[in-house]
């Protein structure tokens, strides 16, 4: 099946031959090569390749035939860029190393042909070599800015991140943008790196660079917290875990299992209960979330938790096609919070089998939390579902139905 790079091709080489044509026609040709075929055969030959879809050839026979000079460079250019944009993506490389080897390149030619050069190896995965040449680029030419995007983009799936803030801070005063939220989640990534080393002194000096950002990431807080926990300071840990709730943020289905877990582990649910209420009089909207959250994290226990949970499951309609909803309403029955304790942990694992998160810019749902979303690249898109997800439930049940 002939592609949209050999139509392209066999183009070029009809444009060949009709130059050709012409030249020998009106006697124009420089001779120089003068053992080198009449050029009818050469695009002859070059077609011929072409119509027994031998496109390799033919491109090779196209860049022997036809010199790097001014009036051919944007062809050459153009046909690097289609083989790209195909997937093709060897071709794309050869076309571009080719107009690099002109001994006498102009040098914003140069900058072009490394830039799309650049491009081809990050296509075809070859980081290491697209990020020196992004570099070198980045060192000053027109592509500046476009070679530190590619840069940071090269490091955060590298996980340097150091070297991501470095080419972060240069784009910023180049391009005049903030990226000042992509640069906190990089030192919160330094912070990890070095919690997992279990050096926390630097962790925390990770954590402040990112703090002090604007705007300021909420994956700091979380951070620090778990630093805090991870070094016995409880009591920072607590404030931190609070802050992230008394905030209403969306890292609550993050926190509230870990502030319940810290105070059964110090034997103060109590006042775990008491610090609840007081956020739930404040804002009665947490109600939702704190049932969601103690949900899927399966978090029981806890009164003033379990009876966020109940109010919530009352009031979620779609449970009415499975549940007896007038043994969940009665009062005070045994039967009744046998029957609440079952659709609590069936809730609890169909959550478990489904997204919790989504990409507010995409929609790339995932189970767990991800910072940078893989579909888009965005930072800090996720947020979780505020219900469980029944639509594979449903499915089930229309299916079996
Ligand atoms: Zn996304």
């Amino acid at each position: 099946m002939p592609t949209e790079s050999t139509f392209f091709l066999a183009g070029l080489f009809l444009l060949l031959a009709a130059a050709g044509w012409a030249l020998g026609r009106f006697g124009e040709r420089d001779y120089d090569e003068a053992a080198a075929p009449p050029p009818n055969i050469d695009y002859l030959k070059g077609l011929n390749f072409l119509l027994n879809e031998q496109t390799d050839q033919a491109l090779e026979h196209f860049l022997k035939m036809v010199r790097v000079d001014d009036r051919t460079i944007e062809t050459h250019f153009a046909l690097g860029s289609l083989f790209r944009r195909r997937g093709e993506i060897d071709r794309a490389i050869r076309i571009h190393q080719n107009i690099i080897a002109r001994p006498d390149l102009a040098s914003e030619q140069r900058d072009q042909a490394l830039f799309s050069l650049a491009k081809d190896y990050l296509r075809a995965g070859l980081l290491d070599r697209a990020e020196k040449l992004f570099v070198k680029l980045s060192q000053g030419s027109r592509y500046q800015v476009e070679a530190l995007e590619q840069l940071c983009r090269i490091y955060e799936q590298e996980h340097e991140w150091q070297k991501a803030i470095d080419a972060g801070q240069k784009l910023e005063v180049l391009s005049g943008r903030s990226l000042e939220l992509e640069i906190a989640h990089y030192y919160c990534e330094l912070a990890e790196q070095a919690a997992a080393n279990k050096d926390y002194s630097a962790a925390r000096a990770f954590v402040k660079k990112a703090q002090s950002g604007r705007p300021r990431t909420h994956r700091g807080a979380l951070t620090r917290a778990e630093i805090a926990r991870d070094t016995d300071d409880t009591k920072t840990a607590l404030r931190l875990y609070h802050r992230i709730i008394d905030e209403n943020t969306y890292l609550m289905t993050e926190a509230l299992p870990q502030l319940v877990r810290t105070y059964s582990k110090e034997g103060a649910t109590d006042q775990l209960e008491r610090s609840l209420e007081a956020a739930l009089k404040k804002n009665p909207d947490l109600k939702t979330d704190i049932a969601y959250s103690a949900i899927v994290n399966n978090i029981g226990g806890v009164k003033v938790i379990d009876d966020c949970v109940e109010e919530y499951l009352l009031h979620e309609p779609t449970l009415a096609e499975f549940v007896d909803m007038q043994i969940i309403g009665a009062e005070d029955s045994a039967e009744r919070s046998a029957a609440l304790a079952r659709v609590r942990s069936a809730l609890c694992k169909i959550a478990q089998s489904t997204p919790r998160y989504q990409c507010k810019e995409c929609g790339f749902s995932s189970q767990r939390l991800l910072w940078q979303c893989p579909s888009c690249k965005d930072w800090e898109t996720q947020r979780p579902f505020s219900r469980v997800q029944f639509d594979s439930l449903l499915q089930r049940s229309h299916s079996a139905a």
